[in-house]
C-alpha cells in the first residue's frame, strides 16, 4: 500500500440548533466509518460550530477518491487542503473515523497546541492538526475508561 496522510480544513455549514447540528454530524461520522472501513481509510474529524479539521490516512488513491467526494458535500464549504504526504505508519489505525466535537473540557488540549480562543485554521499546519487529533483521541480513550 502507498500509505499517505491527508489533512484539510473546511467551514461548517450545517444549519439548525445545536441538537440538529449534532445529529447531522453523527450521521456524517457514521457514514464515514462505514465507507472508510470499506476503503481501508482511518483518521479523525474535529469540529466546532464553525470549522472542520480532518485527517485521512490510507492508500493514496483511496484518500484522493474520498477527499474528492467529501469536497463536494454541501454540509461544508471552503474545503482547503493543508497537507498530503507519504507516511510510514498510521496515527489512527483503530479509528475508521473518530469524531470529536470541541467542548470546554478540552480547552487545555487545544491550548497546548496554541489554540486559545476560536480556531483559525489558516494559522494551523498539518502537523499541528494531527498532533491535536492524537491528543484528543487519547483524551476520549481516558474518558471512556473512567466511565466504564
Ligand atoms: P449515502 O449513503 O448516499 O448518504 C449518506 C447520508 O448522508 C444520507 O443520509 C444522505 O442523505 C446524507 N448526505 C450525503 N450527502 C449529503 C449532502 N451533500 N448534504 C446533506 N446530506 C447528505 N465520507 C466518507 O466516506 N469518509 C469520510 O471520512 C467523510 N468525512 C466527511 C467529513 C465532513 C466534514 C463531511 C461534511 C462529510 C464527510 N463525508 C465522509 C461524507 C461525504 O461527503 C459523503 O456524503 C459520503 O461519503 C457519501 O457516501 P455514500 O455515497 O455512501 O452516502
Amino acid at each position: 500500500m502507498n500509505l499517505h496522510q491527508l489533512v484539510y480544513y473546511s467551514r461548517n455549514t450545517v444549519s439548525g440548533d445545536s441538537r440538529a447540528m449534532l445529529q447531522e454530524l453523527r450521521q456524517i461520522v457514521s457514514v464515514s466509518q462505514r465507507n472508510n472501513a470499506r476503503d481501508g481509510i482511518t483518521g479523525a474529524l474535529i469540529f466546532d460550530k464553525t470549522w472542520f479539521l480532518q485527517v485521512l490516512e490510507g492508500d493514496a488513491a483511496a484518500i484522493t477518491r474520498t477527499y474528492d467526494r467529501i469536497s463536494k458535500d454541501s454540509r461544508h464549504s471552503t474545503v482547503t487542503l493543508m497537507e498530503k504526504k507519504a507516511v510510514g505508519e498510521r496515527r489512527f489505525a483503530d479509528w475508521s473515523m473518530g469524531g470529536t466535537m470541541r467542548t470546554p473540557e478540552m480547552q487545555e488540549i487545544f491550548l497546548s497546541h496554541g489554540i486559545g480562543g476560536t480556531i483559525d485554521p489558516t494559522r494551523l499546519d498539518g502537523r499541528t492538526v494531527v498532533a491535536l487529533a492524537a491528543d484528543l483521541k487519547a483524551f476520549e480513550a481516558e474518558r471512556r475508561a473512567a466511565a466504564s
